[in-house]
């Protein structure tokens, strides 16, 4: 059976080092050295200023919202995970969405000033599968109507704009560590910003507002993560050269095998971009020809991933206006296997049986 994804495991021998480490020390969590040591680890790999490492990558989403005080409405792409949208509502906030460029599949820059109202409070969006929004453009709309910028990064680790990480961009940018995720800690997240009072409140709000042991500063959540995990980062930051090296080894095979199959490919939308590569998504001419993809793949125990699928601005919690171009790619876009050690004959097989179901089938 070949899924979506699989979560990449390091050598265990280096993971269990660092679970002596923790069994020697008794201490679990809050806080604790491999928490630090992951935290300035990925600060130095991204060349950032500041992160901080949190359970996962919606509370890092809801905690960017709280801290930057967030109300009335967002504006938000309809193309993204659930969790871009639902840490809206979670946080009382309206989504206000707006439509997607076809070529990136994030959201349209040009559109946005039109959903504009005296009640907008920020933009949130999402740099899909890795591709950077339009950073620039956002950040001047934004400046214009004096908005806050969050961006949901969560397949962004090792995408570069301008030699830097994406991650450096608006108010706050979050990530997700997920299992399935291209670098992962099994569950987490981070927050990333550039300003140290943003990141100070941040500190506080993960760990219930302490300040001191019986001292508060705000309203907090419990939005921290355990040595266990942290540890997981710090082994597999070590391999995350190979990792991304092998997404685009992938890439270009899939590009390969699949230049007769009747697809297009999200792409980005500005120069100076270096893609992460963390997942293949193609878009069929209708959702009709996804199907019979799908299935066929199905019958020789091969899984992708309709991501995303249904358009957000289709859930039944939210007042979605209609977003023609989103909820078109949404019925239309497949993501394809990719995993660190998939091979390339497992890329031949998946890529044959797509052309013979378009073929033949
Ligand atoms: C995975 C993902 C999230 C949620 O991250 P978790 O760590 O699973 O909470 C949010 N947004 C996007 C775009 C994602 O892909």
């Amino acid at each position: 059976m070949i899924n979506v994804t699989k979560p990449y495991l390091p050598p265990k021998e280096e993971y269990l080092q660092y679970v002596d480490e923790i069994w020697n020390r008794c201490w679990l969590t809050n806080n604790g050295p491999i928490v630090n040591e992951l935290e300035l680890r990925l600060k130095d790999y991204l060349g950032l200023e500041h992160l901080l490492f949190l359970g996962n990558g919606t509370i890092a989403i809801q905690i960017a919202i709280k801290t930057l005080e967030l109300e009335g409405e967002i504006i938000t792409t309809p193309f993204s995970y659930v969790a871009t949208t639902s840490s809206i509502v979670w946080e009382n906030c309206k989504p206000v969405f707006v439509d997607i460029d076809e070529r990136s599949l994030n959201i349209k820059p040009e559109l946005i000033e039109a959903a504009i109202t005296d009640k907008t409070s920020a933009i949130l969006a999402t740099h899909v599968f890795g591709i950077p929004c339009e950073v620039e453009k956002i950040e001047a709309i934004a400046k214009k109507h004096q908005l806050k910028v969050i961006y949901d990064a969560a397949h962004c680790f090792g995408t570069k704009y301008k030699g830097k990480s994406i991650l450096g961009w608006g108010d706050i940018s979050t990530c997700s560590f997920h299992a399935t995720k291209l670098f992962h800690t099994i569950e987490g997240g981070a927050v990333c910003s550039n300003s140290p009072d943003l990141i100070f409140k941040m500190a506080k709000m993960r760990n219930f507002g302490h300040d001191g042991p019986f001292k508060f500063l705000g309203v907090g959540v419990n939005g921290k993560n355990s040595e266990f995990h942290a540890a997981m980062g710090v082994v597999n930051l070590k391999h995350i050269a190979d990792i991304l090296e092998a997404r685009k080894r992938q890439h270009f095979q899939y590009q390969k095998w699949l230049k007769n199959l009747k697809v297009r490919m999200p792409k980005p939308t500005m120069e100076q971009v270096e893609w992460n590569y963390a997942y293949f998504p193609v878009i069929f001419e209708t959702e009709e020809a996804l199907l019979k993809a799908e299935k066929a793949l199905q019958d020789h125990y091969i899984y992708p991933r309709r991501y995303f699928y249904p358009s957000l601005n289709k859930l039944e919690y939210v007042e979605g206006k209609p977003c023609p171009v989103s909820e078109s790619v949404s019925s239309r876009v497949l993501c394809l296997p990719v995993f660190h050690d998939m091979t390339e004959s497992t890329v031949d097989l998946i890529s044959r049986v797509l052309l013979r179901a378009q073929n033949y089938g």
